[in-house]
């Protein structure tokens, strides 16, 4: 043990020094009062053993000094004191004490007394690193080792305060991984876990040290940076970050692929509160999703006037269906070869009285976010359903009547049973049916129920398409592996043929990729005749778009069929 013995009587010091010393302890001399708090401070000391009397500030002084400097560290102190009456007990117990020795003092006695300081020592240290320890896992997250959520909490605050007295910048950083959901449900929750811990180690890399990492729960990432000179430095760091977390994993030989969406909030700078910090953070991460994801996006008042407008769109989606705001058109789709009418899409609008026409680029996202999407796809697929029971099907051979089908929707249980009802209800057969599904749809939500309700669908007979084929990054194994009967090209590699030599290499091969495959390609969006000319040229089957119809409503749907009318376009 590392005893500080402070007397000032020279004599007096030297031999206790002596006899402690004896018993295998290091002895730390102070000769005043002042001397041994000096050095309490400097080199902290397993016990403390004060003389009572001393010139300048006597022991009891002393111990009360120590024991304000540190209330947390207990050490333990002996008094020395030639007489020992009650008073002075319990005054030495009031300053802190918590032991006596009298002069003269027995070696014996010093020893036993030494030896159960030891066992209050040993049992503070003990406490100690327990405290640390729960604090350690308190404050972090079990699974990567960096701070979680709870201490995102204390430490914002404090970030955040000594921003303010450095009159500094901070930043705050959402991060939300783009594909962990299909990760997790495609390789399980142990690979899940092993991406997280990269991720966490990933982003350690791309921070300074100071620099506060955490993780607030499932896939979800918070960086405060303190002390930033310009917003510039924070705009590099979220650019870095999104670089590395793209970089491929290879987990237990898992090839992954995985990219990151990052919402940047400046503190004081548009945000001047810490709860505006945290909820303007959120308000860019949505953003960075909604722009495509594996990007970072900084906090405006613009970006917030947006999410204002997303908010109060998703609030009307509500009640769009009962108010009768959505309708169908449905646009043809043509053979090539034979200039004949050989199906139609079904498409979603909303008329809304103050926002006038949606676009469903935009509100079938917010259907599928808010959780409407069911309710809204059920509506969509028995109008259509309806709809299409009204038409003369029978005199267009082959008939394909396509319907986009959200993800989300065939992740329900019910859907299939659903699908059943409305066909059986409405007198189509599932041979007339095709489902689209965007490719982005099919390549992330891989799950095995997911998997089986597309065979199941397909089983019955209905056909399944893949839309907007080339902009999701598929893996040609899985695809594969679905029951997939049709690719549809999307439009702006058809607008891209006749801008670019790439474009039109690039449509060549996505039909040449599809017909090797045995399956039907449709291009999608052909709005110029030349357009429609390279496609005709390069043996394209089917395609759709502005130049061959506009969708139509369904009573011009069942005019086009009855009077069997082709495209009016001449090639
Ligand atoms: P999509 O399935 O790829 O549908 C084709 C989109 O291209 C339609 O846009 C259509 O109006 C548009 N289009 C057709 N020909 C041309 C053309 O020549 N030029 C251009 N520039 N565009 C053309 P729309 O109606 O705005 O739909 C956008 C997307 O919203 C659809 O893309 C589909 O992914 C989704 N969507 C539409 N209706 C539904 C629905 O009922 N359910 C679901 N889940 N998604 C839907
Ligand atoms: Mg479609
Ligand atoms: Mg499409």
């Amino acid at each position: 043990m590392k005893i500080l013995v402070a007397d000032d009587s020279k004599t007096n010091l030297a031999l206790i020094t002596d006899a402690i010393n004896k018993l295998g302890h290091e002895v730390i001399p102070a000769h005043s009062g002042r001397q041994a708090l000096e050095i309490y401070q400097e080199n902290r000391p397993d016990l403390i053993i004060l003389d009572v009397m001393m010139e300048d500030i006597d022991g009891f002084e002393c111990a009360k000094q120590i024991r304000t400097i540190d209330r947390e560290d207990w050490i333990p102190i002996i008094f020395l004191s030639g007489s020992v009456d009650d008073e002075s007990i319990a005054k030495g117990i009031d300053a802190g004490g918590d032991d006596y020795l009298t002069k003269p003092f027995s070696e014996i006695t010093l020893a036993a007394k030494i030896k159960a300081m030891q066992r209050i020592s040993d049992m503070r240290l003990k406490l100690f690193e327990m405290t640390q320890n729960l604090y350690l896992m308190s404050s972090t997250d079990s699974l990567t080792g960096v701070y979680n959520r709870l201490q995102f909490d204390r430490s914002i605050k404090e970030i955040l305060a000594a921003t303010d007295r450095n009159h500094k910048k901070a930043a705050l950083l959402f991060i939300d991984l783009d594909n962990f959901k299909a990760i997790n449900d495609t390789f399980g929750h142990h690979i899940g876990d092993l991406l997280l811990i990269e991720v966490a180690k990933r982003l350690k890399l791309c921070v300074r040290s100071k620099d506060f990492i955490s993780r607030l729960g499932g896939d979800e990432f918070a960086i405060i940076l303190s002390d930033i000179e310009d917003t510039k430095e924070a705009e590099q760091i979220a650019e870095k970050i999104i670089n590395t977390l793209s970089v491929d994993y290879n987990i237990e030989g898992h090839h992954i692929k995985n990219g990151s969406s990052i919402g940047v909030a400046f503190y004081p700078h548009a945000s001047t509160t810490r709860e505006n910090l945290v909820l303007n953070a959120d308000v860019a991460m949505y953003h960075a999703k909604a722009s495509g994801r594996n990007n970072f996006q900084v906090f405006s008042e613009t970006l917030n006037d947006r999410y204002r407008k997303k908010i109060s769109l998703e609030h009307a989606l509500k009640f769009a269906l009962e108010r009768k705001e959505i309708f169908l058109t449905y646009q043809p789709i043509f053979n090539l070869k034979t200039n004949k009418i050989c199906g139609v899409e079904a498409l979603a609008s909303w008329d809304h009285p103050t926002f006038g026409l949606v676009s469903p680029n935009i509100f079938i996202p917010i259907a599928e976010e808010s959780g409407l999407i069911n309710l809204l796809g059920e509506w969509i697929l028995l109008t259509a359903c309806k709809d299409a029971s009204e038409w003369p099907l029978e005199s267009v051979e082959d008939f394909r009547f396509c319907i986009n089908i959200s993800s989300r929707q065939l992740n329900q249980e019910s859907f299939y049973q659903n699908v059943m009802n409305i066909l059986r209800n409405t007198n189509l057969k599932p041979n007339q049916i095709e489902f689209e599904l965007t490719e982005t749809a099919v390549m992330s939500f891989s799950s095995q129920p997911f998997k089986d309700t597309i065979q199941r669908l397909h089983n019955l007979g209905i056909r399944i398409s893949i839309d907007d084929f080339g902009t999701g990054y598929s893996s040609l194994v899985r695809l594969k592996h679905l029951p997939i009967n049709t690719l549809k090209i999307e439009k702006s590699f058809i607008q891209d043929t006749i801008a670019s030599k790439n474009g039109a290499i690039i449509v060549n091969c996505l039909i040449a990729l599809g017909k090797n495959l045995g399956l039907n390609v449709i291009a999608e969006g052909i709005e110029t005749i030349e357009q429609l000319k390279f496609l005709i040229d390069n043996e394209c089957p089917y395609g759709q778009g502005f130049i061959l119809s506009k969708p139509l409503d369904s009573s011009s749907v069942k005019k086009y069929l009855e009077e069997k009318i082709n495209t009016k376009v001449k090639i």
